[in-house]
């Protein structure tokens, strides 16, 4: 069984981060495929060396003088190959660099440097075969990823290759030129890779012993998800739980493989395990909890509206012509409400409700904003009963007030509403009531 290793910044920051990457590839050796990001931060006043080359190209695209985060870079990787004690020298690279810098400065070509400069030296470190991106990984003429093309040109060529670095980030673009995917993509390139050799695993080794049950700036030293499904993931995600880059999951998800998220400064750690499916129960009912502040609710009220069919569909569309996304639409038999993120609805605020006011003439129409959602997210609460009645139970406990309830048929995640003032509480609460408690 073939592994996929992918591995962040912060585990590449260094030389002495660089060593404990090498010494987990080198323990087995099915993991035989490296996807590097560009070293990350050394410590909290650090510079990502992906931030510092975005700054040379700013600097550069202006004409002035970018040498001072140029030499950072320089002297970033410099560090790393002498602490390696590599016979390595990047001279040409970084003389290729400053020459386009100066001449033709191209933003996406500037920042995938981190990465193609990172991939070097760990091909070097390594002793493996250095795979340019840009050779393997393409993007079509709407600056989408072309997985059809790469599979058909990256799959076989891992085929001949038994041991490869292929740097994070970037690619090829329609036109030719080098292309970068969204910040943290390099999350991406490892699906990608996973999938086009059908790898057992793809491992994605980060800072951090794998995902959280919940945010730990809220709920002090929460509980690792040992395995979590990939659409329980998707749910936290949406609410703001972050691990790896949202878009990576698909190329694997389609491959059936599972991701392992894993921890470069403690490799003992099983890490988090995600899957397309599985029957491992998780020790809590519930999987995991996340929320996002700053929701707006408006509640549109009229006599025997269920009676008009075509109600719903009207309110929808004075939400639609303003590109305003809807997140949920709880409603009652003369009511119906709409709750939208406040950042998106403001701007349009007036032009929503007088084309509410005009198209349905609704009896009331009520705005409430400072609204939190919290997602309280489980594959296990379809088969438990009184899992609803434990999140009120803790809610209740705490004296907070609960604005909103939404569950979908598919039992997977309960929504509930609060106000922004209550929301670190409310999370607090309900993590104590299914961990601590349960
Ligand atoms: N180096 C890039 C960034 O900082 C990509 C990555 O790390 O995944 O966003």
């Amino acid at each position: 069984m073939k592994k996929v290793v992918k591995f962040g910044g912060s585990s590449l920051a260094d030389a002495k981060q660089f060593a404990k990457v090498g010494e987990i590839i080198r323990s087995d050796s099915s993991r035989v495929y490296v996807v590097p990001s560009a070293p990350g931060k050394r410590n909290d006043n650090d510079i990502k060396v992906t931030d510092l080359l975005y700054e040379c190209y700013e600097l550069a695209k202006d004409g002035k003088n970018f040498y001072e985060p140029f030499l950072a870079v320089k002297d970033r990787y410099n560090e790393i190959i002498q602490g390696l004690n590599l016979n390595l020298s990047l001279t040409e690279s970084f003389d290729e660099i400053e020459n386009k810098l100066l001449n033709s400065p191209e933003k996406d070509y500037t920042a995938s440097r981190g990465e193609y400069l990172n991939g070097l030296i760990m091909a070097n470190y390594l002793g493996f075969e250095f795979i340019d991106a840009s050779e393997v990984i393409f993007f079509d003429e709407n600056g989408n990823f072309d997985g059809e093309k790469t599979n058909s040109i990256l799959s076989p060529k891992l085929e001949e290759i038994n041991n490869a670095v292929i740097p994070g980030f970037y690619g090829l673009g329609h036109d030719g030129k080098i292309k970068t995917f969204s910040r943290g993509g390099s999350d991406i390139t490892g699906s990608i890779v996973a999938s086009a050799c059908r790898a057992g695993v793809y491992e994605n080794w980060t800072d951090v012993s794998g995902l959280l049950m919940a945010d730990p700036h809220i709920v002090s030293n929460p509980s690792v998800i040992k395995n979590i499904t990939y659409r329980e993931l998707r749910e936290l995600s949406y609410m703001g739980a972050s691990v790896m880059h949202e878009d990576a999951i698909f190329p694997v998800k389609k491959a059936g493989i599972p991701i392992n998220i894993r921890n470069t400064n403690s490799p003992d750690d099983a890490g988090t395990w995600i899957v397309e499916n599985t029957a491992r129960r998780s020790k809590y009912t519930i999987t995991g909890i996340a929320g996002r502040k700053n929701f707006c609710s408006i509640m549109i009220a009229k006599d025997l509206m269920h009676s008009q069919p075509d109600f719903y569909r009207k309110v929808v569309q004075c939400f639609e012509e303003n590109n305003i996304p809807l997140e949920h639409l709880p409603s009652g038999i003369d009511t119906m409400t709409v709750i939208v993120q406040e950042s998106k609805f403001i701007e349009h605020e007036q032009e929503v409700l007088s084309r509410i006011s005009k198209i349905v003439e609704p009896e009331s129409l009520e705005i409430e904003s400072g609204i939190s959602l919290i997602a309280v997210v489980g594959r296990s609460m379809k088969s438990q009963t009184g899992t609803a009645a434990k999140i009120f139970r803790a809610l209740a406990d705490s004296r907070i007030n609960v604005r909103m309830i939404d569950q979908g048929a598919s039992e997977l995640n309960i929504i509930v509403g609060v106000l922004n003032e209550d929301f670190e509480r409310a999370i607090r609460s309900i993590y104590h009531i299914f961990v601590d408690v349960e």
